[in-house]
């Protein structure tokens, strides 16, 4: 199968060049930077090498270098999860540990122990290998069927941007209604229930979940780029412009953080939310925790706000006075 080829797509880049360049021996290079070198030293003849910016050399070496695009795929995708993910985990640890950025804790007396933070850890790691370990491994077919492009140029900056900010929506308003359904009964009782062990949250936890629900909310990220890429292919009178992996590279990693910031437990005055209102924030979720009901959507807080789900005690004592109203409106009508 021609997915499963042990060459990469990618070889046309350098397939008449490797050797003349700082090889005496006229054999590729063995190491990623070697590869690296080739290419920045080719971008002196190469007028196509010369055009690529250094995140492209970097995500062309990666796919030269592994020589296998299903393999280079998988293990981009499962590397860039678990550094993204623990890398950003890893500042908010060390905040916690640091009584100066208490002031900035939304639930101050709640700081997480590092026991807390070990079992934690140990739970999201296993929950990695386990449950997306293969998904991950099967992504590269699957963007080959999709004709997901791993090719060098990549899109412009402008097409990256709003298909980002199309997932970004889309991941919220399905985040809003798969969460509001893990609140109901035995789907609470059965699945959710893990992630509501911390009620004051702290970055770790965000991926700390039932593999159930782990894969559900995860169709929120990985799912709508695929829509869309099946929608580009099928409906190509759209003119919908191709999807590229880095584009979802990127927006996965944008995602995580954004996951783990929710979780961080801290509202610094510098934060997000404060300069964009609709962005949803680390205050938002952690009322999620802290109150248990309402605030159900990930990044903003119009689902929330129009559909009168809002977490806290100033949103109940104003769902609760509108109610008063319409009851009392109600009964006047009838007197
Ligand atoms: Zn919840
Ligand atoms: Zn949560």
């Amino acid at each position: 199968m021609d997915i499963f080829k042990q060459t990469s797509s990618l070889q046309y880049i350098i397939s008449n060049s490797f050797g003349n360049v700082n090889n005496a021996t006229g054999q590729a290079p063995t190491s990623y930077m070697g590869v690296l070198n080739n290419l920045q030293e080719l971008s002196n003849t190469d007028v196509f090498i010369s055009k690529l910016n250094i995140i492209e050399k970097l995500w062309a070496s990666w796919y030269l270098y592994m020589n296998n695009d299903v393999l280079a795929t998988g293990l981009l995708f499962f590397l860039t999860h678990e550094l993204m993910y623990f890398g950003r985990c890893l500042p908010w640890m060390i905040i916690d540990r640091i009584p100066f950025f208490n002031r900035w804790k939304i639930q101050p007396t709640k700081i997480p122990s590092n026991k807390e933070q070990w079992e934690c850890f140990k739970s999201v790691l296993k929950l990695h290998l386990l449950v997306e370990a293969l998904p991950i491994w099967l992504f590269h077919p699957l963007c080959s069927t999709l004709k997901i492009s791993v090719d060098v140029p990549f899109p412009s900056l402008f097409t990256m941007l709003w298909q980002i900010a199309i997932f970004f929506v889309c991941e919220d308003m399905w985040h809003y209604w798969a969460h509001r359904l893990f609140h109901v009964g035995w789907f609470y009782r059965k699945i959710h229930k893990q992630h509501h062990k911390y009620a004051a949250p702290f970055g770790l936890a965000a991926e700390y979940a039932h593999p159930v629900e782990v894969m559900s909310l995860g169709f929120g990220t990985v799912g709508f780029p695929i829509i869309y890429a099946l929608l580009a292919k099928n409906y190509p009178e759209w003119d919908l412009p191709d999807l590229h992996l880095f584009t979802i590279t990127t927006w996965i990693v944008l995602r995580l953080y954004q996951a783990v910031d929710s979780h961080s437990g801290y509202d610094f005055p510098w934060s997000l939310n404060h300069f964009l209102p609709f962005w949803a924030g680390a205050a938002h979720h952690d009322d999620h925790h802290h109150y248990f009901i309402g605030n159900y959507a990930s990044s903003f807080r119009w689902f929330d706000y129009c559909l009168d789900t809002e977490s806290g005690p100033i949103a109940k004592a104003g769902r609760e006075r509108r109610s008063r109203q319409k009851s009392e409106k109600t009964a006047k009508k009838f007197i």
